[in-house]
């Protein structure tokens, strides 16, 4: 068994690690690309969100490589994930591929079906055993969300321009060539070394948070590599959504204390939006509220075309916009988005924040 999971950011990082701690053979598909995203979209409905055709395109690559199985999530909301991975596996199979499919459905809905197919992919491997492999590949996770992080922070005030970009990739290497939890740790404590040795100086920076769907949120190719955009622009930048975060929150129901929770985006997204939508379309109003009431200059809500619970949330924003006076902009993103495109509406959106930041200090 081949096993292939489809990208979204570093997560190939997490779910290598823990499959091959259990000693499954795996294929990481290759980076997304231009190349992915046309195989996709060649084969899938139009109307289709643009990760399920960038998923279908990571596992047209993948079966390039030898993959023979995929993993994917499953879900049971109101949008279409739920059967996102039926229907690519329909394609599939009319494409000529020969896939088998595992879906990992949510724990709080079908916890024995998960168990079962937990057992199908780790094999012999004892329950201990799998619950090492989880928190070798969540630790992994929590690595990855640190170095993250400080390279949002180090990025807008780094004095050789690209040197953050540098740090980041030597130090996630070191972290993806860790095999077992004593390397992890050396890895990690390297890792922020390296990330703290980016020469910085100190200058005011505006802050921008960016809110909105998971996978266009945490994918650099989905959302065109915006946080590296932004940084460089002189723009310190947040995410509403974290890989570790995610898993906590759905996988270990929020098991782990003290890390960053949906449900208090959900709080606080009472009373503009009081239920689910399907997906992060709650969080994303709770988590721009979130943000105005912390002081952020401006939010960016992303989305892929045709992303519905995305679509209550943004027609929900202006009022969060004009209620606590932050400017929010929405980017909407699919195969046809253009690299002009994105680079003009944020220079717009950053001389906005520019000007009401100077005319605040200019009132103050
Ligand atoms: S949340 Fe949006 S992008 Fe994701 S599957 Fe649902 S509709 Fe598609």
């Amino acid at each position: 068994m081949k096993v292939t999971f489809p990208h979204m950011g570093h997560m190939w990082i997490c779910l290598q690690a823990m499959l091959e701690y259990l000693g499954v053979e795996v294929v990481v598909p290759p980076p997304s690309s231009k190349r992915t995203l046309s195989l996709g979209s060649k084969h899938s409905p139009e109307f289709a969100c643009m990760p399920l055709k960038l998923n279908l395109g990571n596992f047209m690559e993948a079966a390039e490589r030898g993959a023979d199985t995929i993993v994917m999530a499953g879900g049971c909301g109101p949008c279409r994930f739920g059967y996102y991975a039926q229907v690519e596996h329909e394609i599939l199979k009319d494409l000529g591929y020969n896939y088998h499919l595992v879906v990992m459905e949510p724990p709080e809905k079908h916890i024995g079906e998960l168990l079962a197919k937990i057992r199908y992919i780790t094999g012999k491997s004892s329950w201990l055993e799998v619950i090492r492999g989880i928190r070798f590949g969540y630790r992994k996770a929590l690595a990855v969300d640190e170095l993250e992080r400080l390279a949002m922070v180090r990025r807008p005030r780094e004095i050789k321009m690209g040197s953050t970009d540098g740090a980041l990739q030597q130090a996630l290497a070191e972290v993806v060539r860790a095999t077992d939890f004593r390397e992890l740790e050396k890895a990690s404590a390297g890792g922020i070394e390296i990330m703290r040795e980016v020469r910085t100086e100190e200058r005011p920076v505006l802050r921008v948070a960016l809110v909105g769907e998971i996978y266009t949120l945490l994918e650099p190719f989905a959302n065109q590599d915006i946080e590296r955009r932004l940084g460089s622009m002189g723009i310190e930048v947040d995410r509403s959504i974290y890989l570790s975060e995610w898993v906590n929150d759905h996988l270990f129901m929020g098991f782990i204390r003290g890390l960053r929770s949906s449900k208090e985006y959900c709080r606080s997204a009472s009373p503009y939006l009081n239920h689910f939508v399907g997906g992060h379309g709650q969080e994303t109003v709770g988590s721009a509220v979130f943000y105005a009431r912390s002081g952020y200059n401006g939010i960016i809500q992303l989305l892929p075309f045709t992303c519905m619970p995305e679509i209550v949330a943004q027609s929900i924003l202006p009022g969060v916009s004009n209620d606590l006076d932050i400017p929010i902009m929405t980017l909407i993103v699919d195969e046809q988005s253009g690299e002009a495109g994105m680079t003009t509406r944020l220079e717009a959106f950053n001389d906005l924040l520019y000007r009401k930041s100077s005319a605040k200090e200019v009132l103050a």
